[in-house]
């Protein structure tokens, strides 16, 4: 699993590496981002390895998500402000992952923070009916072959 010093955030979890942590349990860790995007920016990370989405069980991912929540409703009351919040994960470089063991960006936004994912502005066409029924067809018919543990 961790400490292997060739993955920062396997570091953090094995505590071979410095990180202000926020929660812990047996299967996540959540801890500020170095680099904060906005002040109290945080990341909840599964505690064994996954360079993304793939490797990630349901109960690491259904902790993640609902840390992530935790973590959200409770930074009002810790004096973390904040307007919206996005949950952010990039799986892949194209994606914009920059450390290659996953991990869920809570990341508090206010209005005219530097992130953006501007959904709306983006020039997008608008598939037929058929193509969309096709597609949640064969997407559902390999999620009923992918079931995880
Ligand atoms: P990504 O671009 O992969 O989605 O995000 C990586 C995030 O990890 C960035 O927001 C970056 O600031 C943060 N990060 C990179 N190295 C470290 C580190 O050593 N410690 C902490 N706490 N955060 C890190
Ligand atoms: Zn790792």
């Amino acid at each position: 699993m961790a400490g292997t010093g060739s993955c920062i955030f396997c570091d953090i979890v094995a505590g071979n590496s410095e990180a202000s942590v926020v929660y812990r349990d047996d299967l996540v860790t959540a801890f500020m981002d170095i680099r904060p995007v906005n002040s109290g920016h945080t990341l909840v990370i599964p505690n064994i390895h996954s360079t993304g989405l793939e490797k990630i069980d349901e109960s690491t991912g259904g902790r993640m998500f609902s840390i992530a929540c935790r973590i959200s409703e409770a930074m009002p009351s810790a004096g973390i402000k904040r307007e919206g919040l996005n949950l952010f994960l990039a799986d892949g470089v194209i994606a914009g992952q920059t450390v290659f063991h996953a991990h869920l960006h809570v990341l508090p936004r206010h209005t005219g923070d530097p992130f953006a994912i501007d959904i709306e502005r983006l020039e997008r066409g608008i598939p037929s009916r058929t193509e969309l029924d096709n597609q949640a067809r064969v997407l559902a018919g390999m999620l009923a072959r992918t079931r995880r543990r």
